[in-house]
């Protein structure tokens, strides 16, 4: 098959161009972003391959169809881009790559955590200026604390697991809970409670309907004063508005974030000689006590290594025209 990439970074084409030789299907790698404007690159391709921010909506589905593309590669786990309903509609197949080192992501929610909770980039400053003052760098301990885990999926299992290890309670909130994960200690409360009892809240459920802006000015009420917030998973699992009240008034304590709702027009680009236009996101890294990332938890090179060998082997189960193992398919509610 000829496949047509989109929002193509270096590293993705290094980690299928690795593996050119292990396959038959021809890769054309683009740099924009899919959406309507840029769909018109995907003609004469019998498949695209697309991330996190690529717009799968009605128009561009619509679009696709009409050129015969009626096969989708989403390099990424979650599909809340696409309007499953009119790919079904439309007759797509969908296929995505469910767990690509959950560890990858799960190490990154520590690394903002510990990153928070020691100020070491605040050191790392001032530490190359020759600035050895220890004045605002009191941290504190992780050892003990309570961690609230929303979502033990593939990640926050991982998660769960890095919590335990670090000497904290952990309690969580799934709409399944996991066998091992209580075997571990884990202790899955209702929503409420965990947002009220937990120190640390580590977001790790997908962005659905029922997710969206699930930490709101209403929840942020119930939590802890001083709770530390740290989303690796959707930016819009977050009303940037009712956080930034909340850092302003010392609700919350600390926030760790790798996802922003406003994203799409923001990460995966060098933008350092603009003039920033997203007064939420000046404002959220004007504080303190907030750390930003821009969407990379998932960028080791084992996680990389996976993406590319799941997405091949789905290529080559549709190209067969196989039962497909990862399969997107749109569910009624
Ligand atoms: P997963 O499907 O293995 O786990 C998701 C879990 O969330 C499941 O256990 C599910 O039951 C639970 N869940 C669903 N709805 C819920 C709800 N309303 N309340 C509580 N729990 C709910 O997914 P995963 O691989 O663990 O990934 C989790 C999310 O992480 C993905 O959806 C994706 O958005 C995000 N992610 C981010 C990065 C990154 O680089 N930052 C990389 C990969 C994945």
């Amino acid at each position: 098959m000829r496949v047509a990439f989109f929002s193509t970074k270096s590293y993705d084409k290094e980690s299928f161009n690795n593996r050119l030789e292990n396959t038959k299907h021809e890769f054309t790698y683009f740099e924009p972003k899919l959406d309507i404007n840029t769909i018109a690159l995907a003609k004469g391709f019998d498949a695209i391959c697309s991330f996190v921010n690529d717009h799968l909506d009605i128009k561009t589905l619509t679009k696709l169809s009409e050129m015969g593309v009626k096969n989708i590669l989403l390099r990424c786990a979650g599909y809340n881009q696409v309007d499953l309903k009119k790919a079904k509609e439309l007759g797509f197949k969908i296929c995505r790559v469910p767990a690509y080192s959950p560890e990858a992501v799960a190490e990154h929610a520590l690394a903002l955590l510990m990153t928070l909770s020691r100020k070491t980039h605040k050191a790392y400053n001032r530490v190359r200026e020759n600035n050895y003052s220890l004045e605002g760098l009191t941290g504190f301990n992780i050892h003990g604390k309570k961690a609230g885990i929303i979502g033990t999926g593939a990640i926050g299992k991982a998660f769960c697991k890095i919590m335990i290890g670090m000497g904290c309670k952990v309690v969580a909130y799934d709409l399944y809970e996991n066998e091992e994960l209580k075997i571990l200690g884990v202790q899955y409360i209702p929503m409420d409670e965990l947002l009220a009892e937990s120190d640390i809240i580590s977001l790790h459920c997908p962005l659905t309907p029922d997710t969206f802006h699930l930490i709101n000015q209403k929840t942020l009420t119930l939590m802890k004063d001083g709770v530390v917030i740290i989303n690796t998973s959707r930016g819009a699992l977050i009303e940037t508005k009712a956080v930034i009240k909340a850092l302003k008034s010392k609700k919350v304590g600390n926030l760790g974030i790798d996802v922003y709702e406003q994203e799409e027009d923001l990460f995966f680009q060098n933008r350092s000689e603009e003039i920033l236009q997203d007064e939420q996101i000046s404002r959220l890294m004007a504080f303190p006590n907030v750390l930003v990332t821009g969407h990379q938890a998932f960028l080791t090179n084992e996680a990389l290594a996976q993406i590319a060998e799941t997405t091949l082997k789905n290529l080559d189960e549709l190209d067969a025209g196989k039962e497909l193992t990862n399969e997107v398919l749109w569910k009624e509610e």
